[in-house]
């Protein structure tokens, strides 16, 4: 590994790696996002289309933010949320 000089994780010759899948996996399962798609697009088309992606994603019809963690518009769900009697990450 290069300190300091790589910049994405798919830079590195063992991409993707071990410890990246297994974060990957939790991600999958756990936010619907991947973290290895992700840098797989930013390799082939650049950040700004991720960062598209992402802003059409966790954005509400309302115009707020969605959050990856429980799939709640922090702008027009806060009364969703507060019915919930636990944080939970893995339903949505
Ligand atoms: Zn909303």
């Amino acid at each position: 590994m290069r300190k300091g000089q790589v910049r994405f994780c798919y830079e590195c010759k063992d991409f993707p790696c071990a410890r990246l899948k297994a974060i990957d996996e939790r991600y999958r399962s756990r936010y619907r996002m991947s973290v290895i798609d992700n840098l797989e697009l930013i390799r082939r088309s650049g950040i700004d289309a991720l960062l598209a992606k992402e802003r059409e994603m966790w954005s509400c019809k309302c115009g707020g933010l969605i959050s990856c963690h429980n799939g709640i518009c922090f702008a027009c769900g806060l009364e969703e949320l507060k019915k919930r009697k636990t944080w939970n990450m893995n339903r949505w």
